[in-house]
């Protein structure tokens, strides 16, 4: 899983005086003048966006793709608890993309870096929304093979039998739900992770 840094060093201290707008940024990533809020001349459509009075840079705030998978390791299936998150929380394996890499290879890539595994075969489970983060989630059941070694990032996993999977409503919870249902397995109703 990627992790967006916060870095407060290398913006003057002027940063007070222009608070992040509707995206996080505060100023022109190509420029450096302040940004502000309006609708990008020429555009069709009236969405205000948080953009550039100088040069004209618009941050669109497109969704960001996100490869997730439910990787099965043998008869079980893993999920992981991140480092970051509270104890019980155990969900799939996620990461962003790299420039230059397909869906399948982003997802063996996060595999082996979070897990140590290496993935085998990728059966595409669906595409996902998921508004509250602006991520568009490409969910994959995989199968993996090899020795769990987690990366720092995750904390613990655990083997789960598929019949015991029980989904989330957000983010990946629902293809958990799908692939379940694809492998004629019933489905539990969904219960929000802790
Ligand atoms: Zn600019």
């Amino acid at each position: 899983m990627n992790t967006a840094v916060a870095s407060s060093a290398v913006l003057p201290t002027a940063t007070d005086a222009a608070p992040a707008l509707p995206g996080g940024y505060r100023f022109c990533p190509r420029c450096a003048t302040a940004l502000s809020r309006g609708v990008p001349l020429g555009a069709d459509d009236p969405r205000e966006r948080t953009l550039c009075g100088n040069c004209g840079w618009v941050h669109w705030d497109n969704p960001l793709p996100v490869v997730a998978a439910l990787v099965q390791l043998g008869d079980k299936i893993l999920l992981a608890r991140n480092a970051a998150w509270t104890p019980g929380k155990f969900a799939l394996i996620a990461g962003f993309m790299e420039r230059g890499e397909t869906p399948e290879a982003g997802i063996a890539r996060e595999v082996m870096e979070e897990t140590g595994l290496t993935v085998v075969e990728h059966n595409m489970i669906g595409v996902y929304p998921f508004l509250l983060r602006n991520e568009l989630l490409l969910v994959y059941h995989v199968r993996a093979e090899g020795d769990v070694h987690l990366s720092p990032e995750l904390a613990e996993y655990k083997l789960v039998d598929p019949a015991d999977l029980v989904p989330w409503p957000q983010g990946t919870g629902p293809a958990v739900g799908d692939w379940m249902r694809s492998q004629g397995l019933v489905v539990p109703d969904a219960v929000p992770l802790p």
